[in-house]
């Protein structure tokens, strides 16, 4: 299996430590606010990476934090703090927030048909992992102590930026951008944050530097190493977390066990966009899984538009494009029940015909899938597998066991469909469904009739129209080419 391994930047066999096992961390969710859609394609890029390790005999074991205290704004110890800021405008204490933005969280990734982690882990359960790591890169001479407190000298470790390919030089010359003037070098971050951050800090902890709390970083180095042993195998997290958070792992990690390298794999997946932006939680500009849902789309068209695309290229949201996956996916739900009634008709195919051809299918499906888990490229030997079987060419039994072996990976619920046939794709059946579906078109009429107005210059009626239905808990946002909207939560 070949996998493209950002440290190094190619792609490479994939060799465990252990023979048969595989450690593999997933940077999890800071527990602020709901994921939105950009980040539930992190989410689903790690499944299909841990289903198809798993479909090739591996015992993997997938480890996820959850980031419940010392993440600010800015990565690199900038801003405000996340939970903080949340609490406070959301009129609750911080631990309520992480509470109900874990469980939206799980609630998202399930309508995703994500697996869940082997193993799920807190910030706020593991400070002591983390003082205790702290500690071994103190003893190993990397941190200094400013201003109440505790940083890593980026300056010692001499492999810092390998990830990232930073130029040393251009580390040492990097001018101080941020506002912490206790940095040495614009580059080091915070292990251990006193009170000289945040006053009134909601949740602190004594340490061997002062009652307060960690930096974001250490969390995942102190997490991973506890639940995967001080060398694993794969991590795993956006592009955005290269330059800084992972580089800052790296750091840590190394430096605190002297062995390298920790990880021995780094994957990225690209980022989700929408119009010219990267879809962001701090900027507001996002859209949920529930809004998609509130728009009449199944959460498995959108798991089936993100698998339309490698998870290494840039993906553009549009609602056009998730309408075309939408479709598809209902034409593939469509064929496979159509196999299924087959099958159980205990009808043989017309040609007699052994179950090579769908080896073949599954075969290609599965090159595909060992070539840095090209989706897109394996959802052609699933098309041709039904399409062949749809003429008869090969017997349903055969066809449906291959297609249920793809479905491990691509994990669309296809086995679920048969099993329960009104599952899924059936969805505008539903009485509820008809009531939802004109809604829709209302809101959507309604926002062709703001468009028309402003391309007549009829700004009153315009904004009339969006106010009316933000009356009604519907927000519009324009963008370059369309209006989306979504239900205010
Ligand atoms: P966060 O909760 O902000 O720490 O982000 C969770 C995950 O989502 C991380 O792996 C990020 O790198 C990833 N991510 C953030 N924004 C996007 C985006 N627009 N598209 C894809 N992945 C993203
Ligand atoms: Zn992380």
């Amino acid at each position: 299996m070949l996998l493209y391994n950002t440290l190094g930047r190619e792609l490479q066999e994939f060799i465990p430590v252990e023979a048969g096992k595989v450690g593999f961390y997933g940077c999890g969710p800071t527990v602020y606010n709901y994921a939105h859609i950009g980040n539930l394609r992190a989410y689903v890029t790690h499944d299909v990476l841990a289903r198809t390790l798993r479909a090739r005999g591996f015992d993997v074991r997938h480890v996820m934090n959850i980031t419940d205290v010392g993440h600010l704004t800015g990565d690199n110890d900038e801003g405000d703090d996340k939970m903080l800021k949340s609490a406070e405008e959301r009129g609750k204490n911080v631990l309520e927030i992480a509470d109900f933005y874990t469980k939206a969280f799980f609630t998202d990734t399930d309508r995703l048909n994500i697996i869940r982690p082997t193993i799920v882990c807190k910030a706020t359960e593991h400070i002591d992992d983390m003082i205790a790591l702290i500690k071994r890169i103190e003893a190993n001479g990397y941190t200094y102590f400013a201003g109440g407190n505790l940083y890593f000298d980026t300056a010692k470790f001499a492999d810092y930026g390998k990830l990232a390919l930073l130029r040393s030089e251009e580390q040492k010359t990097n001018a101080r951008v941020e506002t912490d003037n206790n940095k040495r070098n614009s580059r080091d971050f915070a292990l251990w944050f006193t009170k000289s951050k945040y006053e009134n800090q909601a949740l602190v902890w004594d340490s061997p530097w002062g009652r307060g709390y960690p930096g974001w970083h250490i969390e995942c180095s102190a997490m991973s190493m506890k639940y995967l042993g001080e060398q694993f195998d794969i991590h795993a997290g956006g592009i955005d977390h290269i330059s800084i958070h992972h580089t800052n792992e790296i750091a840590q990690s190394e430096s605190s066990t002297g062995k390298s390298p920790w990880v021995r794999y780094w994957i990225h997946n690209e980022f989700l966009v929408l119009g010219r932006d990267k879809m962001s939680k701090s900027t507001g500009g996002f859209l949920t899984l529930q809004t998609l849902v509130d728009r009449g789309y199944d959460p498995l068209d959108y798991r089936y538009f993100l698998l339309g695309a490698h998870y290494r290229s840039h993906v553009q949201f549009s609602f056009e494009a998730l309408n075309g996956a939408k479709h598809a996916r209902r034409s593939l739900c469509d064929r496979v029940r159509a196999l299924g009634k087959k099958w159980e008709k205990g009808r043989k195919a017309d040609k007699t015909v052994s179950s090579d051809v769908a080896l073949s299918y599954l075969a290609k499906f599965n090159a595909a899938m060992d070539e840095d888990l090209s989706t897109p490229r394996a959802f052609a030997g699933l098309f041709g597998l039904l399409k062949d079987a749809g003429k008869g060419e090969i017997d349903p039994s055969a066809a449906l066991n291959v297609v249920f072996q793809m479905d491990e990976i691509l994990g669309l619920n296809l086995r679920r469909l048969i099993e329960k046939d009104k599952e899924t794709s059936g969805a505008t059946d539903s009485v509820d469904d008809e009531v939802k579906a004109a809604e829709i078109k209302e809101i959507e009429e309604k926002i062709a009739e703001r468009a028309a107005a402003k391309k007549d210059k009829d700004f009153v009626k315009a904004d009339a129209i969006r106010a009316a239905l933000k009356a009604k808990g519907i927000i519009l946002e324009d963008k370059p080419n369309e209006t989306i909207w979504r239900k205010l939560i």
